[in-house]
């Protein structure tokens, strides 16, 4: 796993970006204060750049009249209508979690087949990671399309309360209605769709696994739905969907003995009971945004014998990644503590990451609007946070692109709730929008050369000035000194 990797190249921006930095701009980006604070004059120079690029106008000419584009989203929203609603409905009621997905990937393989594309199922030593190219591309530009399909794990087994079993039948709509249009009118372009899966799950990471590989490479934009109760509008910047996360599995060993004799051995369910104590011991001397949350997959077998060995799997999250270092290690403490009041040892195995991406304006702001266009519901004016395409992480902080979130759902994400709404018309509707807006967005990006270099003028500048975002965190997350106690 590793974090942004930014070209030397990409901060040359930062000084023809920093020339215009006089206009004045509203306070946008970034999900907390401090982070606003410290990066004030790294905000300064985006707002600044989301100003010069002119986006509103440019929004408002690419959504204006266009029969070619209509089309395409015509044909989106027909695909949907009578035979995509029905696959996610499929999709839905067969769930299957991360890594096992191959029902749900044999469906959207088959039929992207039957569409026109070659298929290449098991990418990057990922058996249900898949490639789906259309017979007919023809050059630049490359047109990306990210599909997930893993139910969430729950108590009654695998479960689509994420509604991840939709994204599929979306982004295949928008595919093919693209592809086809671009075939038609003989328009330069390539449409890519890429099955990434376990989206609910690490390790593996699955994109960042698949983007190692180079399974993304060469593309000019990525595309990518998500449910949501609200139709939201992410701001330039750079975050994520789920703020920055460790994922750290914490295995406790101690030694077994009679229940009555227990004094012969050493309690790891004991030892893992005050780690969690001892995480929410630390909570009030965390940053409020921190989130931390774990369970125990392994607590002891029988209670007639002193538990040996315990397992506690944990996400750490914070909005960026130099705070979640600071907390990710009063954590690993925490555990620390445990075991050694309990005469026991731990392991413990930061397994896995997701970190920042790279969100822009020229694409959010477009998505935005075509999804108001199509009549997405529970629309939130206000720009929210960041989000790098949400969760693809480290693919969205090279290569630009944009998540499409219509309000699917009347019911917070990972819900039953949530699941339900995905077969009933409120979910049927919202990924409806979403097809029409996503093909829109692509139809655009291929057919007009100025908004794919405001794009790319916008992504490289952002990019450039990721490094000194950080460092100015640095400055700020200071730690308390603790003196020795006399
Ligand atoms: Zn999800």
């Amino acid at each position: 796993m590793r974090s942004l990797r930014l070209p030397i190249a990409s901060r040359r921006s930062l000084i023809a970006i920093a020339a215009v930095a006089l206009l004045p701009g509203p306070a946008r980006g970034q999900e907390t204060e401090t982070e606003r604070a410290a990066a004030r004059d790294v905000v300064r120079t985006l707002d600044s750049l989301e100003q010069s690029l002119g986006i509103p106008a440019m929004v408002a000419k690419l959504t204006g009249p266009d029969a070619g584009r209509d089309a395409v989203t015509a044909r989106a929203r027909q695909l949907m209508a009578t035979e995509l609603l029905a696959m996610g409905d499929d999709i839905t009621t067969h769930p299957e979690i991360g890594f096992t997905e191959h029902r749900s990937v044999k469906i959207l393989a088959d039929w992207l087949t039957r569409h026109g594309f070659d298929v290449t199922v098991g990418v990057a030593g990922l058996p249900t990671a898949f490639v789906a190219r259309y017979g007919r591309n023809d050059g630049a530009p490359n047109l990306g399309v990210i599909v997930e399909y893993d139910a969430l794990r729950g108590t009654r087994g695998a479960f689509h309360g994420d509604q991840h079993s939709t994204q599929g039948p979306i982004g295949l709509a928008a595919a093919v209605a693209v592809a086809e249009y671009l075939t038609r009118t003989h328009t330069p372009g390539s449409v890519t769709v890429f099955g990434t899966p376990g989206e609910e799950m690490m390790p593996p990471v699955a994109k960042t696994v698949m983007n190692d590989s180079g399974v993304f490479r060469g593309m000019d934009v990525i595309v990518r739905s998500h449910s949501s109760m609200v139709t939201s509008r992410p701001a330039p910047g750079f975050g994520t969907c789920c703020m920055n996360i460790d994922g750290v599995k914490y295995t406790f060993s101690g030694a077994p003995a009679h229940q009555l004799t227990a004094w012969n051995g050493r309690n790891a369910l004991t030892a893992v009971i005050h780690f969690f104590d001892n995480v929410d011991g630390i909570r009030s001397n965390l940053r409020p945004e921190a989130r931390i949350q774990g369970v125990i997959v392994e607590g002891g077998a029988a209670p007639n014998v002193v538990p040996d060995r315990t397992v506690a799997d944990f996400y750490v999250r914070y909005p960026d990644e130099v705070y979640l270092a600071q907390e990710a290690a009063m954590v690993d403490d925490a555990a620390r503590a445990a075991a050694l009041a309990t005469g026991t040892k731990v392991k413990i195995d930061h397994y896995g990451q997701l970190r920042d991406g790279i969100g822009i304006g020229t694409l959010g702001e477009l998505g935005f609007a075509y999804m108001k266009k199509f009549g997405a519901t529970n629309v939130q004016p206000e720009p929210g946070k960041p989000q790098g395409f949400e969760e693809t992480g480290s693919v969205s902080s090279e290569i630009p692109g944009l998540g499409f979130t219509s309000q699917t759902s009347s019911a917070p994400n990972h819900t039953y709730e949530m699941l339900a709404d995905a077969t009933a018309p409120i979910g049927h509707h919202g990924f409806t929008v979403d097809a029409q807006a996503m093909a829109a967005v692509l139809y655009d990006f291929a057919t007009h050369a100025e908004y794919r270099a405001a794009v790319k003028k916008e992504f490289d500048a952002v990019r450039g000035l990721h490094d000194r975002y950080t460092d100015e965190l640095k400055k700020v997350y200071t730690l308390p000194r603790v003196p020795d106690p006399q």
